[in-house]
């Protein structure tokens, strides 16, 4: 202290010990000023609000008596700022008071009751400051000052480093700090955190993660130890290598594989390593039941899949002549495709009668390409005309008029037959037989020269066009009637043509048992109904090696001239959206949305595109968007599916806000859960369910869109980076997606949650304004959204089910459609509202402006509640300041023309929240 003017220095003893003090008590001697004012407090350079605790004396005015007129018992604290100790030159007028300081307890005479007083000196900020206390009159003793500022303590918070900061003052109550990630940690953006005016820390923002090869522990991370690893950056513990590995040394990013054993290129490398699978089983070939040249090939999937399951099939064909084999090539057609097959069954047609063929049908899965080794099973088959069973037509003493019929696929009318006959008793008497052979051009004849009374064994078997026999029909008696009898079984026969007739002895000791040394087609047959059944799952175009064939195995190709584009009606990520026609020939002309590639594509943008209509084509449900085509063969691609007349779900609500009944609302979600339905029974997860990607046709149904492999990644502005290098809809995915990319038909559902959410807030933004950050914070503390206005309590209960943190215990889409279902027969059951918190719905715009002051004008309000449309009603009534709306009632609002039931609750409930501005705003009803 300097010691100014008139205060007195003093020794006091309390307590045993002795006390210094600056003293002054001029009471009684008329007005008093008297400063006291400190040396020179040097500022440090980012302390800008400063604590000064006094403790002091005062003595009682009353203790003074007859002087006590004059007496204080306060004294003020003033300061002044300075860039430099001006020593001991003092002038009053620099100073600015601080505070008047008034003890808590005075002191009479013998009794000292000390006071202990904290002011804040607050926005300073030149080089230092100078304190003074002024003394009015008083009888005041000052024991002690302590200057001080807080700071908030240098520490590690998420694996964030924050250095020691001083605490701001009024000006800057929250003062951000940048830290770093500690060593091995990394973080995309820089870590921040907020330093109060308390020194404390809060909200810290930015999440540091451990490198590849580390975990976090303790503020720290650290290597990972052998037998563990982790592939990427994360705050996730290292985990034990994975089956079939190799055990790894300490800091490992992964394990290799075990000989024999691999990853597929797309495979994680949390995943185990697979082996090769072993080779289909029960190959089998059949004709039954398929036209000329068909047959069909099933298998069973190998006995082991080498811990797999994208197992495909590649079939290979040869065909045989005499020993000489070679590949079918072009020649033969499989239906769906002989490579990559993902079903265990195909149809080749196109193959030629009388001809082996041998089929090998190969297993793969996703590591043979890494090894030679192949897994096959062989068949040998040949495509035989068969004869059915011969009749007989009529018969005479000397004549047989026989007929029979071919199997489904031969074409009798160009087909010829070859008939076999001889007389039975030669057989039975075992000596040589004679046989007669005709060569016949239809599948009927008259034999005539016959003898009476005989029986007569007949076979036939058809020729192909070229002349190669097929196998012979079963043998068959038929015998002539006794001389004078006659009989017609049938329709005349006429005559077959006979090409020629040949008689042939052949010298047979004995007939073979069994003439059919080839396999006949029905020997081969094999099937039973769950193999041939196409398996219904949604295929990966990526499993294509070339995703073109994908593309042309999903997508039917249009001609460029059957599309005509009328009007861009949309951007997507890869270019225009037109409406257009499509008048494909033999079809109707119908209205079609074409999705175009922009000019300069890669060919992995082409592919990126296109997969998209390779996944779209796989779907056919009244609720899933309709593929039409694809143009791929010209320059312009295109991808062309049915038209929307109503766009995107979210834009149409906002249009349409409060204008439809619950009931058409939920109508709507029934139809986006039978759409999700049908996708996750195709094992189809698709990651990205939100409004804006249900599109609505003008009969108002809902389809689902947008299925690019590529589109969470780019093309949706909701997509926000996470650590680890994806993109991902924070607000519209489940928790367990978000944190280890767990994506399912579960987490579909807690989108589809979300969805309900939308539509029933008629396109509102999910947690409206709240940051990524704050949503992600909010849901793992078990906040979840509040039900929307005029929203069913039924409606709420289920978003709420869809919102469970146990995915297990969500609703499936099944149980999501008979629920629906349920209270859309019983409209009665969506009369009951859920509880609605207009201060929590409307969010903050209602009870104030966007800065948190109240609204200045009737239209500001207005439009933060997204009514502008009524500013015109509200100023035509004369309403035009915010008194005035506060006094309007439910009817007022309707006599100024809102008529829409939800607007008029909008409103209402929103000028409820302006009068309730006193109670504070809990985020999120629970
Ligand atoms: P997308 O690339 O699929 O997100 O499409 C971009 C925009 O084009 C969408 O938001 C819609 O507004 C519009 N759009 C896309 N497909 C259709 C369609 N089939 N019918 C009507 N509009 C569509």
């Amino acid at each position: 202290f300097l010691y100014c003017c008139i205060w007195e220095i003093a020794q006091q003893a309390l307590n045993g010990s002795l006390l210094y003090n600056y003293f002054i008590c001029n009471v009684g001697a008329g007005e008093q000023d008297n400063w006291l004012r400190t040396t020179f407090i040097q500022r440090h350079p980012t302390a800008t609000r400063v604590f000064v605790e006094m403790r002091f004396v005062v003595r009682d005015c009353n203790s003074f008596g007859a002087d006590s007129l004059t007496c204080k018992e306060t004294f003020n604290l003033h300061t002044s700022e300075a860039d430099a100790d001006i020593g001991t030159s003092f002038r009053k007028g620099q100073f600015r008071k601080v505070a008047t300081i008034a003890p808590d307890e005075i002191s009479g005479v013998g009794d000292m009751q000390i006071n202990t007083e904290t002011r804040v000196v607050d926005n300073l900020s030149r080089k230092g400051f100078y304190l003074a206390f002024q003394d009015i009159g008083a009888c005041v003793a000052i024991y002690s000052v302590r200057v001080y500022y807080k700071t908030c303590p240098a520490t590690v918070k998420s694996l964030a480093a924050f250095p020691e900061t001083v605490a701001g003052g009024e000006n800057q109550a929250l003062r951000e700090v940048a830290g770093a990630c500690v060593e091995n940690a990394v973080s995309e953006d820089q870590p921040r955190i907020y330093c109060t005016v308390d020194g404390e820390w809060v909200v810290p923002v930015g999440q540091c993660q451990c490198r590849p090869g580390y975990e976090p522990k303790n503020d720290s991370c650290q290597e990972c130890k052998p037998g563990f690893f982790k592939t990427s950056v994360s705050n996730e513990a290292c985990e034990h290598c994975p089956k079939n590995t190799e055990p790894s040394s300490s800091g490992a990013l992964s394990c290799p594989c075990l000989q024999g054993f691999y990853r597929a290129p797309n495979d994680p490398l949390t995943a185990a390593c697979s082996g090769l699978p072993s080779a289909p089983q029960n190959l089998a070939a059949t004709t039954a039941q398929m036209a000329v040249g068909k047959l069909q090939l099933s298998w069973s999937p190998p006995a082991d899949t080498g811990g797999r399951t994208d197992i495909t099939y590649n079939v290979v064909c040869d065909r045989c002549e005499g020993s000489v084999c070679q590949p079918c090539g072009e020649k033969v057609r499989y239906d769906p495709s002989n490579t990559d097959l993902k079903e265990i069954s195909v149809i080749i047609s196109e193959l030629e009668p009388h001809l082996n063929y041998t089929f090998t049908v190969e297993a793969r899965n996703g590591v043979s390409q890494l090894s030679p080794q192949r897994a096959t099973h062989t068949i040998n088959t040949a495509l035989h005309y068969t004869v059915t069973a011969m009749h007989l037509v009529e018969s005479s003493p000397t004549s047989l008029s026989l007929s029979w019929s071919v199997s489904r696929w031969a074409k009798p009318s160009s087909t010829r037959y070859e008939l076999m006959y001889r007389k039975k008793k030669d057989e039975e008497k075992n000596k040589v037989t004679t046989y007669t052979v005709l060569v016949l051009e239809k599948n009927s004849v008259q034999i005539i020269d016959l003898s009476p009374s005989t029986v007569y064994l007949f076979k036939v078997q058809a020729l192909s066009p070229e002349g190669n026999p097929g196998s012979y029909s079963m043998e068959q008696e038929f015998s002539t009637p006794a001389e004078g009898k006659s009989v017609i079984l049938g329709a005349a026969v006429g005559g077959g043509v006979m090409l020629f007739i040949v008689v042939v002895v052949l010298l047979l000791r004995r007939r073979r048992k069994n003439s059919h040394t080839r396999q006949g087609p029905e020997d081969a047959y094999f099937s039973s109904p769950e193999q041939l059944k196409p398996l219904k799952t949604y295929v990966d175009p990526h499993t294509y090696e070339d995703p073109n064939t994908a593309v042309l195995k999903f997508a039917s190709e249009i001609h460029p001239t059957h599309v005509s584009k009328q009007k861009v009606i949309g951007v997507g990520e890869f270019g225009e959206v037109y409406r257009g026609i499509l008048k494909a020939p033999g079809r109707k002309e119908a209205a079609v949305a074409i999705k175009t590639l922009k000019p300069g594509y890669t060919e992995k943008q082409r592919q990126d595109f296109l997969s998209e209509a390779s996944i779209m084509g796989q779907f056919c449900h009244q609720n899933i968007i309709r593929l039409e085509g694809v143009v791929t063969k010209f320059k312009h691609v295109m991808i062309v599916t049915e038209y929307m007349e109503n766009g995107a779900l979210d834009k149409y609500l906002r249009d349409h806000d409060g204008e439809m009944s619950s009931f058409q609302l939920v109508g709507m979600l029934r139809g986006i859960a039978a759409g999700m339905k049908y996708l996750s029974d195709m094992s189809y997860v698709h990651r990205d369910l939100a409004a804006r990607n249900i599109l609505v046709n003008s009969k108002l149904e809902c389809k689902v869109s947008d299925f690019g492999l590529s589109r969470v990644l780019e093309d949706d502005p909701e997509g926000t980076y996470t650590t680890s290098g994806g993109k991902i809809p924070i607000r519209w995915t489940a928790p367990e997606a978000i944190a280890y990319r767990k994506f399912t038909s579960a987490s579909d559902v807690w989108s589809f949650g979300i969805v309900m959410w939308e539509v029933m807030a008629f396109g509102e933004r999910p947690y409206w304004d709240m940051s990524n950050h704050e949503v992600m914070k909010a849901i793992n503390e078990a906040f979840r959204l509040p039900a929307p206005m005029d929203c069913p309590s039924a409606v709420y209960q289920l978003m709420l089910q869809c919102w469970l943190q146990d995915r297990s215990k969500r609703p499936r889409f099944q149980d999501i459609v008979s629920l629906l279902d349920k209270l859309l027969k019983s409209p009665d059951s969506l009369k009951a509202i859920a509880d609605f918190d207009p201060r929590v719905s409307i969010r903050l715009p209602s009870t104030s402006g966007s800065d948190g002051s109240p609204f200045r004008s009737v239209s500001e309000w207005l439009e933060s509640i997204k009514m502008s449309q009524y500013s015109e009603n509200f100023s035509m009534a004369g309403i035009v300041s915010m008194e005035q709306v506060l006094q309007m009632k439910s009817e007022d609002i309707r006599n100024i023309g809102v008529r829409l039931p939800g607007h008029l609750k909008r409103i209402a409930y929103s000028i409820l929240g302006l009068k309730d501005q006193t109670s504070t705003l809990s985020v999120f009803a629970v």
